[in-house]
């Protein structure tokens, strides 16, 4: 704790005398313009990645980047979307998984999480992508079926966003796009999921990401390499 706190003391110091007014007027209130859904990973830290400011973003993380699809029960990932996109009115939601995720490597073994009852239950709504993955992709093993999982969980979670009441009535009046971006921690790199190709492109400066992300035959369009 004292790493911590000592921290907070260091942005009191160093970070928050340089950023007073913004804090100010931040303290009256938030307009992000996106909301931003990844993963609990410890390595991915979006204002960081993203250079972004505080007020900028909504951020929601939870295991494997998972958005339940909207159902009879209530769950707190689905509570935040209700609120970014009744209230805060974001413009953007932004579905980030990234490389190395301990819940997509989940997916590849099972029996590392049977020991744990309730990370197994929520993993299940992963489900979509170890399925499209077993059916239509190379492999499940290894690095290439890692790589396969993440894109396909994010694809999945996109396709689960679309079924919530509030975020389908923003889409269809054009006031919301959704995105599925995946996160390279070892070599900083963003890639974006792009409907018209079938799959994930590199997002580069002055670039959009895809605005909207209707899973496509990707498999069938780019092979082993979806
Ligand atoms: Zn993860």
């Amino acid at each position: 704790m004292d790493r911590l706190i000592q921290g907070f003391n260091r942005f009191r110091r160093e970070v928050f005398p340089h950023q007073r007014e913004l804090f100010h007027k931040l303290a009256q209130g938030q307009q992000p313009h996106t909301m931003f859904i990844t993963c609990a990973d410890s390595r991915v830290m979006p204002e960081l990645i993203l250079c972004a400011q505080p007020g900028e973003l909504f951020v929601y993380r939870n295991v494997g980047n998972i958005v339940p699809p909207y159902a009879q029960h209530v769950s707190s990932v689905v509570a935040a979307i209700e609120y970014a996109v009744k209230v805060l009115k974001v413009r953007h939601i932004v579905i980030c998984g990234h490389s190395d995720c301990g819940a997509m490597k989940a997916l590849q073994d099972p029996e590392r999480i049977a020991s744990m009852p309730s990370l197994s239950a929520w993993l299940r709504h992963a489900d979509v992508a170890r399925h499209v993955v077993a059916e239509n992709g190379p492999t499940l093993e290894g690095e290439v079926g890692l790589r396969c999982l993440t894109e396909e969980n994010v694809v999945g979670q996109l396709e689960h966003l679309r079924t919530l009441p509030a975020v389908a009535a923003a889409i269809a009046n054009g006031s919301l796009a959704i995105h599925g971006w995946i996160y390279d921690i070892a070599h900083a790199e963003l890639r974006a999921f792009d409907p018209a190709r079938g799959g994930f492109v590199a997002v580069l400066p002055g670039s959009e990401s895809a605005p909207d992300a209707t899973p496509l035959a990707r498999f069938a369009l780019t092979g082993t390499d979806a």
